[in-house]
């Protein structure tokens, strides 16, 4: 049986680049809320130079992450960060987890995929929301 993604939390690194939150030596707290707006789980987030840094609450304990970073040239001569998925170690956009969970790609979950996730990054912004 195949769990959806959207029972899982995504971090998207691309959202975290454009919002400034990969530049080295910031460390947040990055919330997941409900659609009535109360926090359903927050996941305090370091980055580093070429890492970033998930500390992740397991029941009473704190389990350390550490995601590296990799960066591609776009055909306009941009950079874009990937995450590097800390189980198989394949370049992806967006890690998932679910909560008291380690983070990892879709594809070593074996998450079934929304369609409308496949091509753009949408939707995922208006429930992650920062304190
Ligand atoms: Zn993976």
């Amino acid at each position: 049986m195949k769990a959806l993604v959207t029972q899982f939390h995504a971090l998207n690194v691309t959202q975290l680049n454009r919002g400034g939150w990969l530049y080295p030596n910031t460390t947040y707290e990055w919330v997941w809320r409900t659609n009535k707006g109360s926090s359903i789980e927050a996941v305090q987030i370091t980055a580093l130079k070429s890492a970033v840094e998930l500390s992740i609450l397991v029941e009473s304990t704190r389990m350390l992450q550490r995601v590296s970073l990799i960066y591609s040239t776009g055909p306009h001569g941009g950079k874009r960060p990937w995450f590097t998925c800390p189980q198989c170690q394949r370049r992806v956009g967006i890690l998932y987890h679910a909560p008291f969970h380690p983070f990892f790609c879709r594809r070593y979950c074996n998450l079934a995929y929304p369609s409308q996730y496949q091509s753009r990054d949408q939707s995922y912004d208006r429930r992650h929301r920062m304190v």
